[in-house]
């Protein structure tokens, strides 16, 4: 704990100072042909989707950092300095309540990127996004960001796909997790990490999973347990194993489907 902790300290400072958390500037050309500076390979899907000038273009502008677990990427009410595009690793977009309490209105991956609001010309996050599994981002500041924006149509248009991506998952979310059971919703979940992360491990304590699942840590043992119990998930020197996806999604609630075909279908209505 006392290690995690530290980590964040460290984090904040790094995200105020600018400069710990880097692992090497973006370079013109280089990171799309294969490794950055230090053999971080650039796997964003969207920097990897767009015209090859323009990702080289906006590569050269970014810095790869680390980010470890924890590390808060935008926080309630403050402004945005900088948009994230997730090259490992998994963020949560938190919804956080007067109380304390937060959760989790979506997830963000290698697929999408940090820093909606930014690209409306919002300068504020109204939601906390914090890094759950460790991995690293290229990261621009926001004012580099709303410059290529009006340089580069074919980039605002794919941050506003994943903007409305966002949308469609913090909906669907808050039906879930005002309907669903927390076994089901545990399923959900699961899929749609590892979607974003690749593998089957997921190193994340109940604690977390509590956290983002909006419940009580009993719950969600006695879900996990079930799960666990069943074969579909296991524990591995303390990190949850997927081990069947497609009974794990059997076991899922209609969201992940519903998600996924809905992603699946603009998918299709865009090319
Ligand atoms: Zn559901």
């Amino acid at each position: 704990m006392s290690t995690m902790l530290s980590d964040l300290r460290r984090t904040k400072a790094a995200a105020q100072a600018g400069s710990d958390g880097a692992v090497g500037a973006g370079r013109n050309g280089a990171a799309r042909d294969g490794a950055g500076r230090d053999g971080h390979v650039l796997a964003n899907e969207i920097l990897l989707s767009l015209p090859r000038n323009v990702c080289n273009n906006l590569v050269s502008k970014t810095q790869l950092i680390k980010l470890p677990i924890h590390t808060i990427l935008n926080e309630v009410n403050q402004p945005i300095q900088y948009l994230y595009f997730i090259n490992a690793g998994l963020a949560s977009v938190l919804n956080v309540l007067q109380d304390g309490k937060s959760v989790e209105v979506g997830l963000t991956g290698r697929e999408g990127f940090v820093g909606v609001p930014v690209i409306a010309g919002f300068k504020t996050s109204p939601t906390r996004v914090i890094m759950q599994i460790e991995g690293t981002a290229y990261r621009i500041p926001a004012k580099d960001l709303q410059a290529a924006l009006k340089a580069f149509p074919a980039l605002e248009k794919k941050l506003l796909k994943y903007s409305q991506e966002l949308a469609l998952q913090a909906g669907q979310i808050a039906a879930c997790n005002r309907v669903h059971e927390v076994d089901e919703r545990l399923a959900r979940w699961l899929l749609m990490s590892q979607d974003r992360i690749g593998g089957s491990l997921i190193p994340l304590t109940q604690e977390f999973l509590a956290h983002m699942l909006g419940t009580r840590r009993a719950s969600v043992t006695v879900a996990a347990g079930m799960l666990q119990k069943a074969g579909l998930i296991s524990y591995v020197r303390g990190q949850l194993k997927i081990e069947d996806r497609d009974r794990l999604e059997s076991a899922s609630c209609e969201c992940y489907a519903t998600l996924t075909r809905q992603l699946s279908a603009w998918k299709s209505e865009s090319e």
